[in-house]
């Protein structure tokens, strides 16, 4: 049983092109979920816009590893422009039913959700590998480095696809070969083995308040993937608040209250302009008063390489620890994956720059480049923890690797 050949191009959930997730600068007109600006209802009046604006002198030996001065090595601007800009809107992010209560029902459409979210990458994939393989009844050496490029070109990066190719090349050796269906078995568990083992059952095991802080470039879906988890934790009966420290833009803001609001939980703000960290202050104060199970902290979207703005994420924690000692508990990078290898070389980037706990993949959902989760898991020894599966509240999914390998090679 011979991969299939690219069924025809599925109706999928194409998400509007995105506004190319590349660096800074430009107040880049924010998508909006909705455009209705609300009339902020404020959770508490929160007076006290400067508590210590400054790192603590008696603060620990900055955990920062100095922001290396490197020229701006830009990260390359995404190589393809993604040529598939189907027109289908997804079905509507809003009216999604939400299985709360049934549990079955809810791993049923998540699983449908991942399979369609995967389809692209699997069609591109096994596409290619059994363009490579065609008319072939034995996978030897002479084709190898055409597997080698199938790997590359299917996102899963370098590092990871040098090492399947090893692994291939022993086996290969050993057997003299393998026909084409044990290469797929023999791809399928070396990608399991490469990627790292999730464990999810302590999702809800955490001190509280649990604080996240959500960090990464413009426009990779932090403040989106803020609404869908607050919606996540709020859905299993913890209390959320959200602190809108992404001060920069007013747009930003308003996002935030907006997707607080949608969800149904606490937000705490400033106005524009204001100081991150103090926002940062306010939001942790008000959560432990009311004794929130969870925190989470929008941030600007920022290079690793502005030191101002990496020094900044710095003081915020710094400001938080004085209220929560352990906060931050969580960094959560997010990386948009549709943007292939760029997403590796941000997460390369970030880890150096700043600790990061957990990375969130986005737009997983119609992208061809789901691979990418795969090198990520492999290179980065940081858990993923969650995955997006499109614009909706409930896109959200806590990542199991099992569930995704199982999904991309069914
Ligand atoms: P420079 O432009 O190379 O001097 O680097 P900066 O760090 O000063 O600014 C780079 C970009 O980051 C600016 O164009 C803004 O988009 C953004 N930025 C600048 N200052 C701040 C800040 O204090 N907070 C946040 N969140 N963003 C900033
Ligand atoms: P931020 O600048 O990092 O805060 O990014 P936003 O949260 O504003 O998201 C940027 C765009 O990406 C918005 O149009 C979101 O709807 C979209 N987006 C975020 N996550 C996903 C996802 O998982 N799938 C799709 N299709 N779009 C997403
Ligand atoms: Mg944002």
């Amino acid at each position: 049983p011979e991969p299939e050949p690219d069924p025809e191009p599925e109706p999928d959930p194409e998400p509007e092109p995105e506004p190319d997730p590349v660096p800074e600068p430009e107040p880049e007109p924010d998508p909006e979920p909705e455009p209705e600006p609300e009339p902020d209802p404020e959770p508490e009046p929160e007076p006290d816009p400067e508590p210590d604006p400054e790192p603590e002198p008696d603060s620990e030996p900055d955990p920062e590893p100095e922001p290396e001065p490197e020229p701006d090595p830009e990260l390359e601007p995404d190589p393809e422009p993604d040529p598939e800009p189907d027109p289908e809107p997804e079905p509507d992010p809003e009216p999604k039913i939400e299985f709360d209560k049934d549990n079955s029902a809810d791993v049923r459409s998540n699983k449908e959700k991942l399979d369609s979210g995967l389809r692209k990458t699997k069609d591109s994939f096994f596409g290619k590998l059994a363009r490579t393989v065609a008319g072939k009844s034995k996978i030897d050496e002479s084709i190898l480095d055409d597997i080698e490029e199938v790997l590359i070109t299917s996102d899963i990066g370098v590092e990871t696809t040098i090492k399947i190719i090893e692994r291939l090349e022993e086996r290969v050796e050993r057997d003299k070969y393998i026909n084409a269906s044990e290469l797929n078995n023999f791809l399928k568990e070396e990608v399991s083995s490469l990627m790292q083992d999730t464990n999810q059952s302590n999702i809800f095991n955490k001190p509280s308040p649990y604080v996240i802080m959500v960090v990464g470039v413009n426009g990779v879906g932090k403040t989106t993937t803020i609404g869908k988890l607050a919606n996540f934790y709020k859905k299993n009966g913890k209390s959320v608040f959200l602190g809108a420290a992404d001060t920069f833009r007013a747009a930003a803001i308003d996002q935030l209250v907006i997707w607080s609001e949608r969800v149904g939980v606490q937000i705490i703000k400033q106005e524009m302009g204001s100081d991150p960290a103090s926002v940062c202050f306010d939001t942790l104060e008000s959560a432990k008063a009311n004794q929130a199970d969870v925190v989470i902290i929008d941030t600007a979207g920022r290079l690793h390489n502005k030191v101002n703005l990496m020094n900044e994420l710095t003081k915020m924690k710094n400001v938080m620890k004085k209220i929560v000692p352990d906060a931050p508990h969580e960094v959560m990078l997010i990386l948009d994956a549709s943007t292939g290898q760029n997403a590796i070389e941000q997460a390369s980037q970030f880890t150096a720059a700043t600790d990061v706990d957990t990375i969130t993949l986005t737009k997983l959902d119609g992208s061809a480049k789901g691979g990418v989760v795969i090198g990520i898991s492999d290179q980065f020894k940081i858990p993923v923890s969650f995955i997006g599966v499109g614009e909706g509240v409930s896109d959200l999914q806590p990542f199991e690797k099992n569930e995704f390998i199982d999904s991309l090679f069914s």
